[in-house]
């Protein structure tokens, strides 16, 4: 008999969950509400385990069959500990160790990362970074969050806090706090947030008749907004795209010098809504990064949506213990 994986990624509203094969093949998805009612994390972790026990019990497969659970969580993570350093989402002001608090549930091994990582992870194995060891993934949302596999493995640094690249200070000028006390980070002019910032700013100071003036105007200025009428013609907009494209392009160049990954993976709602802007930022990237740190580096749209996480989740089992004992 075949042995699986268990996987949760924790949201700030639901926690998706999965089991895997040995393969990483998906046989199941479901997801539930968190519950952010214990700061402590034991009840949600609980309510994690009592999901995954009842869809288990119902395959073909019992809990002596499980290999390990991986858990991405929303929150700065010790990979070497499974320590969590206050979630906001989740409402844990304390550390948690999620470890710790897993380990009692069940007889087998528990990997926790934090959920941009496990999302670079999923990328890596089965989307558009599969095939390649050297894989960095870039999440355009509300924030901009990243994870950089090397070699295979992802990259934590001594305190966890490698690739935290949402917090590279782009914009010399500062001309925006970031939530992380700190001012010109890249999430203040390259994220969803960061557009609005970019138009709020550039709008009064420049002299274009902008299509989005009315949203402007009623402070309703989303990036697809601006991405949508750039892609129509609106110079603005289109001056605000390039914006955010040279930051972004910028960021990869970086990455490129640095870690030198076949694949640079966009991902994140932004990423869908502007086809313009990754367009963009393939070209500012091609004009500004050294020449050998860029060959055979292809810088494409992530593959896997909202499954990345658990498949990431899944994957730190499949890495940590599979690849490792050789089995794979
Ligand atoms: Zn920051």
């Amino acid at each position: 008999m075949k042995k699986i994986i268990l996987a949760a990624d924790i949201g700030g509203t639901t926690c998706k969950l999965g089991i895997f094969d040995e393969n990483l093949e998906r046989l199941s998805k479901w997801s539930i509400d968190t519950d952010t009612s214990d700061s402590t994390g034991y009840q949600l972790l609980k309510n994690i385990h009592d999901s995954l026990v009842e869809h288990v019990e119902k395959s073909n497969y019992t809990m002596s069959d499980v290999l390990g659970v991986g858990i991405g969580v929303p929150g700065p993570v010790n990979f070497a500990t499974g320590e969590v350093y206050g979630a906001v989402n989740l409402y844990w002001k304390e550390v948690v160790n999620v470890r710790n608090i897993y380990e009692q549930f069940v007889d087998c091994p528990v990997f926790v990362d934090n959920d941009a990582n496990v999302a670079a992870l999923g990328e890596k194995h089965k989307g558009a970074g599969q095939g390649a060891d050297d894989v960095v993934a870039i999440t355009l949302g509300t924030g901009l969050g990243g994870g950089i596999i090397s070699n295979g493995e992802i990259v934590h640094g001594h305190n966890g806090s490698g690739a935290e690249i949402g917090h590279f200070r782009v914009d010399q000028d500062q001309r925006f706090k970031c939530n992380c006390g700190k001012s010109g980070c890249i999430e203040t002019v390259a994220s969803a947030t960061g557009v609005v910032n970019l138009v709020n700013f550039y709008y009064p100071k420049l002299t274009f008749k902008s299509s989005i003036l009315h949203l402007i105007k009623e402070n309703k200025v989303t990036a697809k907004a601006v991405f949508d009428a750039a892609k129509a013609g609106d110079q603005f907009c289109i001056f605000i795209t390039e914006r955010v494209a040279n930051y972004i392009a910028y960021l990869c160049s970086i990455l490129s010098v640095t870690s030198n990954p076949k694949y640079i993976v966009l991902g994140g709602g932004m990423s869908t809504a502007g086809l313009i802007l990754i367009e963009n930022i393939k070209t500012e990237y091609r004009n500004i990064t050294f020449s050998p740190a860029q060959e055979g580096t292809e810088i494409v749209q992530a593959e896997l949506g909202n499954d990345a996480g658990i498949t990431g989740a899944a994957g730190l089992i499949y890495t940590y213990i599979l690849e490792k004992d050789g089995v794979k």
